[in-house]
């Protein structure tokens, strides 16, 4: 069944989904569970990535302002950075906002060569009584994008009850029942799905999006999302200095932005691509400083549709000189290709870099980039899923060595890289006819097992690769 273009776009703040999103979610969703239970103390234990890349990644932080009671969706970044210091400074946490126990981060007990059987990525929360029996023992695991579960639930979930207004906005998660109109979970299934109704792909996801929302209320959240993907750019490119997190990495969009536009559009053929760089960039860099941002479909990731949808409007001529009504429904249609496309490797593989490295978050966001933008340039939908596929294909085996463990090298950049390689998809794909050898269906199954086979170094654990090679010095 797919998953809501809503779960798969979702406003959060970085540097990640898998590691602050989820975890906050899941703070949150446990400070709700015993909000009313006499509770004196917590423990909180970090098991395999979440341990081993925890520090860079800000989980510590996350899951506590979630035990404070912060959502990933509504939650300030600066005054998440202030209660944090007063914890620090105090020693005490605000459970649920409410009753106060003894708390700091170094209390947190990591387990970084500790996998648990579901997902390289668990915690285990505990609420304790006065004479230290147990209220509560749970064990939750964030699976990529945001998405958590708990030990006793089959299915993972995106934004839970807890998220409050900002799920109202969104609306429901599609039903799993026989009144989606066209149900797939793969790329065959989704094409059958449009030629039995002559719909294209953006056609078939947004009738099944109508199931729970009115077709007015998916254009407006969607093109809030999209508003929020402009703010991340807006903001990141006032930015100037070095990234948090010890790397001395300095920021590059402000300077990359006042740059480009100072410069000729025409000296160069090849511009565009220089301004999707600078996107995808911006986005990644707010990312890694903890500001808001849209998981799409990770925060890792997040930079590579902001940048290829800033293509779309800016250099596609049938668009960018279109009018705003045209320019929103060409947002829309991208949107709604791009998730009924992450929805399929949702469902069929993985888009967490922690199960199967970064060839399921920046491969997964380029495929999903590449056909939201052959849709949106008039592809078939046998040509937007020749362009998924290609963009998955060449991104295959791409392994998760974040340095220091911080999504800034070599994730920024990818970001970039991997967003020139959509349009390139796409443009390939629409140069062909939508026969094509590789099905999109095969690449996402060929993405899978080589995730299944990579060594646990180069998911997400800073134990490999960039990560072992560069000094951090
Ligand atoms: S290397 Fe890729 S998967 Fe790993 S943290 Fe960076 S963007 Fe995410």
């Amino acid at each position: 069944m797919p998953v809501s273009v809503f779960d798969l776009f979702s406003v959060g703040v970085g540097p990640s989904s898998s590691h602050t999103v989820g975890p906050m979610r899941a703070g949150a969703e446990f400070a709700a569970l015993v909000r009313d239970l006499p509770v004196a103390s917590v423990v909180v234990d970090l098991y395999g990535s979440l341990a081993s890349t925890g520090q860079g990644h800000g989980t510590l932080g996350a899951v506590v302002a979630g035990l404070m009671g912060s959502h990933p969706e509504t939650v300030d970044p600066d005054a998440m950075v202030l209660a944090l210091e007063t914890l620090e400074r105090d020693g005490v946490l605000r459970l649920d906002g409410r009753a106060t126990v003894p708390f700091r981060l170094a209390d947190i007990v990591l387990h970084p060569l500790t996998m648990l059987p579901r997902h390289p990525n668990a915690m285990r929360l505990r609420a304790r009584d006065a004479a230290g029996t147990d209220l509560a023992d749970e064990t939750y695991y964030s699976i990529g994008g945001g998405f958590i579960a708990r030990d006793e639930e089959a299915e993972p979930r995106g934004r839970t009850d807890a998220d409050g207004a900002s799920a109202a906005v969104a609306g429901a998660a599609i039903p799993v029942d026989d009144t989606v109109p066209y149900p797939f979970s793969s790329g065959a299934e989704l094409l059958a799905a449009c030629a039995r109704s002559g719909l294209p792909i953006s056609g078939v996801a947004l009738a099944n999006e109508a199931v729970t929302r009115s077709v007015p209320e998916v254009r407006s959240g969607l093109l809030g999302i999209h508003g929020v993907m402009e703010s991340c750019v807006e903001r990141s490119v006032l930015r100037g200095g070095c990234l948090p997190g010890g790397l001395d990495v300095r920021r590059r969009a402000a300077t990359w932005y006042e740059q480009l536009t100072r410069e000729d559009p025409d000296h160069d053929p090849l511009f565009a691509m220089e301004w999707v760089n600078l996107v995808a960039m911006a986005v990644n860099e707010e990312n890694a400083t903890g500001g808001r941002v849209v998981t799409a479909p990770t925060n890792g990731a997040a930079g590579i549709i902001p940048a290829v949808l800033y293509y779309v409007l800016t250099y596609v001529p049938t668009v960018s000189g279109a009018s705003t009504a045209e320019r929103d429904d060409a947002v829309v249609r991208f949107l709604l290709t791009a998730g009924a496309i992450g929805s399929i490797y949702k469902e069929r593989a993985s888009i967490s870099g922690a199960e199967v490295g970064c060839q399921g978050e920046v491969g997964s966001a380029a495929s999903m980039a590449a056909a939201g933008l052959a849709e949106v340039l008039g592809g078939t939908p046998e040509q937007v899923e020749n362009a998924a596929e290609i963009a998955m294909e060449h991104n295959l085996g791409l392994t998760c060595d974040p340095i220091g463990g911080l999504v800034q090298i070599p994730c920024i950049e990818r970001n970039a890289i991997a967003a020139n390689k959509a349009v390139n998809a796409a443009r390939m794909a629409l140069r062909g006819d939508g026969v094509h050898h590789v099905s999109l269906d095969q690449v996402v199954e060929t993405m899978r097992q080589t995730g299944a086979d990579m060594s646990s170094k180069y998911k997400e654990t800073a134990m490999g690769g960039l990560a072992v090679n560069v000094p951090l010095c």
